[in-house]
């Protein structure tokens, strides 16, 4: 593109920007709209906390198990509708975690870009009639809690009357105090949301990577649709962990498990399948949902793609990784049993 083009599609996309509409074009063709009978957002609708679990707009229970993105900033090209489409219809996936990317390099400086990123993935997630977690990609949010109310409190004029949408405000927290800086932080978010949003699910994250449930739910928000994340890497985190996510559950908290991957905490590895089979029979047993880390082509093993996987999806098992593969199958066998075929 030539330097001109260039200055034309910034000032275009700084205007769109402020008057919060994307450069989403075609994203706003309903062929699979959520009304339409046999999708899972318009057979579940509005979705609520009840006790511990999540139930939907009759109020039976609903898990939801889906795959999250990487982050925006760094591989962005799968965050499209082609690509969500395929893991809707191939992978049976019923949420997908659109983890926008906040620094370094993200969307505090280039607020634009990761917003047309993530507004093409919600877009496209009410489209199709599957949730959408929006999810504040950061370590360090407690540090941004402007740039976070404002964020959400965008998000949430512009959708929060759609059931499609969660939010996830705090992607991991990192060894900081719960409360004097996540639940705090996570207080003033919640009331921008609120302000505009009364019912949507919103996921707070807690210290220590969403580890710390435990001391979270000793000290909980005042907020009666809110679900506490809990991210494990299973090949690092065992016992000691689901312990942490049963004591939540005994004081009657609901988790959702946003972000877990099969291999270790850094996102690289071997799949360790024994870890793994424990933490989907304690996710199954407390009917917690939960998205599998990541949509991505990296060279690590909890990214499911091989290098130069098609960003449209189309993926055949020769693209998957090892993780992939196993995921896939995963996520296929519980949600045909609990949704059926979705299409
Ligand atoms: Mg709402």
């Amino acid at each position: 593109m030539i330097e001109s083009g260039k200055i034309i599609l910034k000032i275009f996309l700084a205007i769109s920007s402020i008057i919060g509409v994307t450069a989403c074009a075609g994203l706003n063709e309903s062929d699979n709209n959520k009304d339409m009978p046999g999708t899972v957002a318009g057979l579940h609708g509005q979705l609520k906390v009840s006790g511990t679990m999540i139930v939907d707009q009759n109020g039976d229970s609903v898990v939801l198990r889906g795959m999250s993105l990487f982050w925006s900033q760094w591989i962005g090209k799968y965050y499209n509708k082609n690509c969500i489409k395929w893991l809707r219809d191939d992978w049976n996936c019923t949420v997908i975690r659109a983890a926008m990317g906040i620094e370094p390099d993200g969307y505090l400086e280039n607020p634009t870009a990761e917003m047309i990123k993530i507004r093409t993935v919600i877009d496209a997630c009410i489209d199709l009639g599957i949730y959408v977690i929006i999810d504040w990609h950061d370590h360090n949010a407690h540090l941004h809690t402007d740039a976070a109310k404002h964020f959400f409190r965008q998000m949430a004029t512009l959708y929060g009357d759609k059931p499609n949408i969660i939010y996830e405000i705090y992607n991991e927290p990192e060894k900081i105090s719960w409360r004097y800086d996540v639940k705090p932080y996570a207080e003033a978010v919640i009331a921008e949301i609120r302000a505009v949003d009364s019912d949507n699910i919103i996921i707070v994250g807690s210290p220590t990577w969403s580890q710390d449930l435990d001391v979270a739910t000793a000290d909980p928000i005042n907020d009666e649709n809110v679900v506490y994340s809990m991210h494990f890497y299973a090949a690092s985190h065992k016992q000691e962990l689901r312990d942490k996510a049963i004591t939540a559950i005994n004081r009657g908290y609901p988790i959702f498990v946003s972000e877990f991957g099969v291999c270790e905490y850094t996102g690289d590895g071997n799949v360790d399948y024994q870890s793994s089979g424990a933490w989907f029979d304690l996710m199954d047993q407390y009917k917690i949902s939960w998205c599998k880390w990541s949509v991505a082509d990296k060279d690590e093993g909890d990214a499911v793609l091989e290098d130069g996987a098609d960003e449209n999806g189309g993926w055949t098992d020769d693209k998957l990784t090892e993780s992939g593969k196993f995921i896939k199958s995963e996520i296929i066998k519980r949600n045909k049993a609990e949704f059926g075929a979705q299409n």
